[in-house]
C-alpha cells in the first residue's frame, strides 16, 4: 500500500458538511466559516513512549487524539468543526490504521467534525490533530476573566484517569468495576463540548483540566490575576478514590484528585448570580457540574482539608519539562 492508498482507505471520507468546499485530496482544505463567527484553533500531539505506551489500543488512540483537541475547543466555548491529522508511523500496519481511524472517525461523527486534511510520514509513532472550530464573535471564554467572589466549578469527576494509570502500573489495586471505569476515563476521555458551548455568557473564565486541578487552576488564576480557595471535600470523585481518601492510601488519592492529569473536565469560574444558569448548562451538557470553591483576591491557591486547614505542601501537577 502506498501513502496515497493509505490516506484514501483510512482517512478520506465523503464530507457531510457543506462548509467543506475542498477536503482531503487537494493541496489544502477550503472551508466556509459561518457568518459572524470567529475561528478557534488548537493543536495537540501524542507521542509514543510519552503519552501512550507501545502496543496501546489503536482505536482508543484515534479517539483520544481527537478528544483532547475537542476538549481544548470546549474550554473556549467553541463549536468544533474541522480537523487536520498529522501522523508519523513506523509502518503501514493496515489493522492498526483501520482501528485508529475507526476510533477517530467515530468521535468526529459524534461531534459533527470533518477530517479535511493532514500529513502522513514514516517515523517514530506520533499522532497530531489540529482542530478548528467557531465561536460567535467576541464570545470565546478565556482564562483571564475570573473575578474575586466568583464561584469555582468543575465538570464530571477528577482523578479517575490518574487512578486508572496507577492501577495499570500496579501501584494501586481497584475492584473490577472501578478499574474498568478509571481505565476508560484514561483511554477514552469524553470531551465536554456541549457543556463548554452552554457556558458562553455564563462562565467568566474557563480551561480544561489536562495536567491536574491545581496546575491548571494556577493558569486560570495567573491569567485572571486572582487566587482560589478550594474545599477538598467538594471536589467530585469516583467511589474508589473517595474510599482511598479516607484510608491508608490518602496521599495517593490526594495526588490523583488535585494533581492528576488526563481527566479533560472543564474548570470554570462564574459569578454567584449565575448558579442557576450553570446548573442549566450542566443539564444541557449532560454532565454533572460541582461547585468546589471560590475565586479570591490575591494569587495563591489553597485546598482546604476536611477541617478547613490548607493542605501544605500540595501535590504538584504534571509538567513535561519539570526538573525534579
Ligand atoms: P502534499 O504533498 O500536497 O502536502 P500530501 O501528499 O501530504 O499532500 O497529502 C495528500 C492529501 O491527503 C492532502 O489533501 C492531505 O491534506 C491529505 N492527507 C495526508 N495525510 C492525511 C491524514 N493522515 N489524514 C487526513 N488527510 C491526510
Ligand atoms: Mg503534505
Amino acid at each position: 500500500m502506498n501513502e496515497f492508498e493509505l490516506i484514501d482507505r483510512h482517512f478520506r471520507r465523503e464530507a457531510r458538511d457543506a462548509s467543506v468546499r475542498v477536503g482531503v485530496g487537494d493541496d489544502a482544505a477550503v472551508l466556509a466559516p459561518s457568518a459572524g463567527a470567529e475561528l478557534v484553533l488548537a493543536v495537540d500531539m501524542m507521542v509514543e513512549g510519552r503519552h501512550f505506551l507501545p502496543g496501546a489500543d489503536p482505536e482508543a488512540l484515534g479517539h483520544k487524539v481527537l478528544a483532547v483537541n475537542l476538549s481544548d475547543l470546549a474550554a473556549m466555548g467553541a463549536r468544533p468543526r474541522w480537523a487536520l491529522l498529522a501522523l508519523a508511523l513506523p509502518d503501514d500496519d493496515d489493522a492498526w490504521l483501520a482501528a485508529f481511524s475507526r476510533g477517530l472517525h467515530a468521535l468526529a461523527g459524534e461531534h459533527g467534525v470533518e477530517l479535511v486534511g493532514g500529513d502522513t510520514t514514516r517515523g517514530p509513532r506520533n499522532l497530531c490533530v489540529t482542530i478548528a472550530g467557531e465561536v460567535p464573535e467576541g464570545q470565546a471564554i478565556r482564562r483571564g476573566g475570573a473575578n474575586a467572589g466568583d464561584d469555582l466549578w468543575v465538570s464530571g469527576t477528577l482523578g479517575d484517569a490518574m487512578l486508572g494509570l496507577a492501577a495499570l502500573e500496579g501501584r494501586v489495586t481497584l475492584d473490577a468495576q472501578s478499574l474498568a471505569d478509571c481505565v476508560a476515563r484514561l483511554a477514552r476521555p469524553a470531551p465536554r463540548v456541549a457543556l463548554g458551548s452552554a457556558l458562553r455568557g455564563v462562565a467568566s473564565a474557563m480551561l480544561d483540566v489536562s495536567d491536574g486541578l491545581t496546575g491548571d487552576l494556577g493558569h486560570l488564576c495567573a491569567a485572571s490575576r486572582v487566587g482560589a480557595d478550594i474545599d477538598l471535600a467538594a471536589i467530585p470523585r469516583c467511589g474508589a478514590l473517595d474510599r482511598m481518601l479516607r484510608g491508608e492510601a490518602r496521599a495517593a488519592a490526594l495526588a490523583a484528585l488535585v494533581a492528576g492529569g488526563d481527566d479533560y473536565e472543564l474548570l470554570f469560574a462564574a459569578p454567584v448570580a449565575n448558579r442557576e444558569r450553570v446548573a442549566a448548562a450542566g443539564r444541557a451538557g449532560g454532565v454533572a457540574v460541582t461547585r468546589i470553591g471560590r475565586i479570591v483576591v490575591g494569587s495563591g491557591i489553597a485546598v482546604r482539608d476536611e477541617c478547613g486547614v490548607p493542605i501544605d505542601p500540595l501535590p504538584r501537577a504534571f509538567d513535561h519539562f519539570a526538573t525534579a
